[in-house]
Order: structure tokens, then C-alpha cells, then sequence
């Protein structure tokens, strides 16, 4: 694959850029490692002010930065603008938490016959970050924000098509503050991959991307012994039961599919809903995603951008047409447009059955697949009934109902009347094809941690709990 900038909205190819040459990426692990050594001597208060100062940064130059994101991979701009927003809150949330984050954590000394005991969470060195196109700014930080908050260094490896928002990663955090080789970009395809992560320097790495990349870097790193986070595809079910409020929930929908033009790992992809109330949310659902304007990503009125690549629309028509040719129905949208521009219109497909592509496979672009059920079990069965389980959506005003949800679906997450949204806050990963290990909130953080035990024993000195992070 090309590292370029192409226009999705037209096609053209506006920038193409030389993969970097095996000398060139071990400069740069070697930076890596030194800024390393250099980054776990600061204090968690230097590395903060660096955070916010990044996020200074991209609060100021937030409309340039979204430009770029939407000129390289097509979501649209007001989305891209909310993006670099987002970005910057994390860095704040993350300087201002990471003092509690990574504080020493005191275990009961008496009960393991020590003086003192407790816990330690320290930096590991340089971590590899593969990363996806579709939130180009968003994927990375996730990583890079609570990494470089506990003392480790970055490598990142991002989507071929997005070179100029890698770029500008590096660019930040340099002038951000942080020490020259704490984040670097490495210009390189996915075949350089395996030999980055077999580096000694390199110590463990985090991916964001396809469940096929998620097997090849998870063997890599099985064979190196390497420590691995992956975040991969999903077919996240949004059920809708009876007692929902189904015009809320038909609207809620609509964003949930379509939001980043319907290419985001948690957009609800799979919609089922129960047949007491299918008919009046499949009309509602219907006219709403027929009514979203598809157009030039820039527009400020538009809702639903280009798809990303060519290949990423083929593959989402060739499963729309895989499921009309087996008896599926249409309920709006399924044809690709004529014209430049790798747009598709949002769609609703519904009558499906086991054997077409859609029942099994993640659709990344502005299709749902609209399914029937007649009770609880039902709707359990069908949202679980995938290889994948990343995020899931129920609506239901019944407590016990909700409760039940909480518990039978099988993601890593559960949101009751509203659709998944990653928060600083709250830990965000799948289970299953999903992948394994958590981003965002304090356990994203000890990921990329050495959790060291320490435990001290009679005679000795007063170093303890709470004297290391300040
Ligand atoms: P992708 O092909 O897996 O690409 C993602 C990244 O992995 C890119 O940097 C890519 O490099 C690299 N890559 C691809 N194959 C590789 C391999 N065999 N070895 C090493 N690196 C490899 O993913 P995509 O299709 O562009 O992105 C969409 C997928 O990402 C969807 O499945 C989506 O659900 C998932 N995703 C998951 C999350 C989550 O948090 N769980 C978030 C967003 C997206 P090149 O660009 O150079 O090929």
C-alpha cells in the first residue's frame, strides 16, 4: 500500500511520501530508547505540563489539524473539529489523573508479613502503536496520552493513507515539550512491522485495526514475548425491546451507524429489535437514515462523507449485494453512486438470514442490517451470535430487563438507551475477534505499567507507599 494522502472525495492523489529505510527506523528506536531512560526520570508533573501544553496546541490549531484529517481520509469536518476536541481533553484528563493513577497502591502488609508492602507502577520503554485511519487523531492519542504520562516512549506505525496526521503527531508533542524521540512517527508499511516489534528496544506494542492485522502482530508478539493491547473489529447489536422509546431509539440509530460515515469499530451495525415494535422502527429508522445528506465531507451541511478508500467501498456493496442475491430486502439506500468520489448512501437491509456475509461479518461503511426477534432470548441470542463483541446497545425502560442486558451481552461494553462512546473515563476494549486488554481510564494506563511489587521486611529503610508519585 502507497503512503499517500488521497482525496476521498474526488480521488485525487494529493501527497505521496517514501517509506523510511531500515537504517532510518532503527535511528529512531534508538532515539526511542534514549528519550526512555531521559522520560522515566521526569516527575509526573513535567510530563503533565507537557500534556497540556499539547493540548494548547491542538485547541489552537484545531481547524487546520480537522482539514487535514477530513482531506485524507473523509470524515467530515464538524466531525473532525469534535475530534481534535476530544483529543485535547484526554491530554487534560490524563495530566490531571495520572498523579492518582500511578501513585503507589498499599497492600495489607500484616497479611503477607511485611514491614511495608505495596505496589508500584512504572514505565516499560518504548512501545509500538499500529493505528488505524478512521479517527486518525482519536486511535493515537488514546495511546499515546496515558503512555507518555507514565514514562514510556512511542512508535507509531499509523494507516498508510493518513501520513500527514502522523506527521503532525510527532510535530506536537515535540513542540509540545516532550524530549526529541519520546513520540516518533515511522513512515513505514505494515510489512515493517514484524521486524520493529522483534527490536529488543522495542518492548511491547498496542494495535488498533483489522481482526487479520490483530492475528499477524499477536503471533509476532507471542513469538518476541511481548506484552500486546489489541483493539479490533466489531458488529456491535443495538436491540430494541418493547418498552423502549422507539422514536428516540430509531434516532439514536441513525448517528450510531452513520457517525465517521459508518466506519467507526462501535457504530451499532446490527439492529435488532422485537417484533412488537419492528414495524414502527423500521419505518422510523428507514426515512431518518434516507433523510441524512451525503455530500463533500467540508460542507458543514453535510452528515455522511466518502467512504475512506475505493477497496473499503467495494467490499461494503459487495456485502449489501451478497445479501440481495440470497433473498434480502432493501429498505433504503444499497446502490453505489455514480460520479467521483467513493460515496455510498446510508442503507438499510433487512430479511436476513445466517448465510449472507452481512450475519458474520463487521459492514464498515453506512449499511445496517435490520433483524426480527419475538422475546428476550431471542435478542441475547442473535447479539451474541457473532465472532465479535466489542461494544452493544440495548433499549429498555424495564429495570430488570436493563439488568439482564448488563449481564447476557457478551461485549465489552453495555450501553442502555444510548449508543457506545469512548470516554477517558471509562475502559474501552472488546472481548472475543474484538481483541484483548483495555485503552482510556486508569487500567489503559497500567496496561503499558510494569506493576512491580514491593515488599519490605523487618530492618529496613523508609522509602514506602505514596513517596513515589508526586
Ligand atoms: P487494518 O487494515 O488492520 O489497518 C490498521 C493498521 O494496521 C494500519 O496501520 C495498517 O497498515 C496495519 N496493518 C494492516 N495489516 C497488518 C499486518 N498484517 N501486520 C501489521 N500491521 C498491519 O484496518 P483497517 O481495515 O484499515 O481499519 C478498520 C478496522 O479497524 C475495522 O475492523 C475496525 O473495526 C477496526 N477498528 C477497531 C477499533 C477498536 O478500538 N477496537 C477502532 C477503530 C477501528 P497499512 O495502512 O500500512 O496497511
Amino acid at each position: 500500500m502507497p503512503i499517500a494522502t488521497t482525496n476521498p472525495a474526488t480521488g485525487a492523489v494529493l501527497k505521496t511520501y517514501e517509506a523510511m529505510s531500515d537504517e532510518q527506523v532503527d535511528a529512531a528506536i534508538e532515539r526511542a530508547d534514549l528519550a526512555y531512560r531521559q522520560l522515566r526520570g521526569t516527575t509526573v508533573g513535567q510530563r503533565g505540563a507537557w500534556l497540556v501544553a499539547a493540548a494548547d496546541l491542538l485547541e489552537a490549531e484545531r481547524d487546520e489539524i480537522a482539514r487535514i484529517m477530513t482531506t485524507e481520509m473523509g470524515k467530515t469536518y464538524a466531525s473532525a473539529k469534535a475530534e481534535v476536541t476530544k483529543c485535547a481533553t484526554a491530554c487534560r484528563f490524563y495530566a490531571a489523573k495520572a498523579p492518582e493513577f500511578l501513585a503507589d497502591s498499599p497492600a495489607d502488609a500484616a497479611a503477607v508479613k511485611a514491614t511495608r508492602a505495596f505496589v508500584r507502577y512504572e514505565p516499560i520503554g518504548p512501545v509500538l502503536a499500529v493505528m488505524p485511519w478512521n479517527f486518525p487523531l482519536w486511535q493515537v492519542m488514546r495511546f499515546a496520552a496515558p503512555a507518555l504520562m507514565a514514562g514510556n516512549t512511542g512508535l507509531l506505525k499509523h494507516a498508510s493513507n493518513v501520513p500527514q496526521t502522523a506527521l503532525l503527531m510527532e510535530d506536537l508533542f515535540r513542540r509540545a515539550g516532550f524530549p526529541e524521540g519520546a513520540f516518533t512517527t515511522l513512515l513505514v508499511g505494515s510489512e515493517a512491522v514484524e521486524k520493529i516489534l522483534g527490536d529488543p528496544r522495542v518492548r511491547a506494542a498496542t494495535l488498533t485495526g483489522s481482526e487479520g492485522a490483530g492475528r499477524s502482530i499477536g503471533q509476532i508478539a507471542g513469538r518476541e514475548l511481548k506484552k500486546t493491547v489489541l483493539e479490533l473489529g466489531g458488529s456491535d447489536p443495538f436491540v430494541v425491546m418493547p418498552s423502549a422509546d422507539v422514536d428516540r431509539a430509531a434516532e439514536v440509530a441513525t448517528t450510531a451507524r452513520c457517525q465517521n460515515n459508518g466506519q467507526s469499530c462501535i457504530a451499532a451495525k446490527r439492529f435488532i429489535v422485537h417484533t412488537d415494535v419492528f414495524d414502527a422502527f423500521a419505518e422510523r429508522f428507514a426515512a431518518n437514515m434516507a433523510a441524512l445528506r451525503v455530500g463533500d465531507p467540508m460542507d458543514e451541511g453535510t452528515d455522511v462523507g466518502p467512504l475512506a478508500s475505493e477497496r473499503g467501498r467495494d467490499e461494503i456493496d459487495a456485502q449489501v449485494r451478497d445479501a440481495v442475491d440470497k433473498g434480502a430486502t432493501v429498505l433504503c439506500g444499497g446502490a453505489k453512486p455514480d460520479g467521483e468520489g467513493w460515496y455510498y448512501p446510508p442503507t438499510v437491509v433487512t430479511d436476513l438470514t445466517p448465510d449472507m456475509r452481512m450475519w458474520t461479518e463487521e459492514v464498515f461503511g453506512p449499511v445496517a442490517g435490520l433483524y426480527r426477534v419475538s422475546s428476550y432470548d431471542e435478542a441475547i441470542e442473535v447479539a451474541n451470535g457473532t465472532a465479535f463483541g466489542l461494544g452493544s446497545n440495548a433499549w429498555t425502560r424495564d429495570p430488570d430487563e436493563q439488568e439482564r442486558f448488563a449481564t447476557d451481552l457478551d461485549a465489552g461494553n453495555v450501553f442502555i438507551n444510548g449508543m457506545t462512546t469512548s470516554y477517558p473515563e471509562l475502559p474501552f476494549g472488546g472481548v472475543k475477534n474484538s481483541g484483548y486488554g483495555r485503552e482510556l481510564s486508569a487500567v489503559g494506563m497500567r496496561e503499558f505499567c510494569n506493576t512491580k511489587t514491593v515488599w519490605v521486611g523487618e530492618g529496613a529503610a523508609s522509602a514506602g507507599a505514596g513517596a513515589h508519585a508526586e
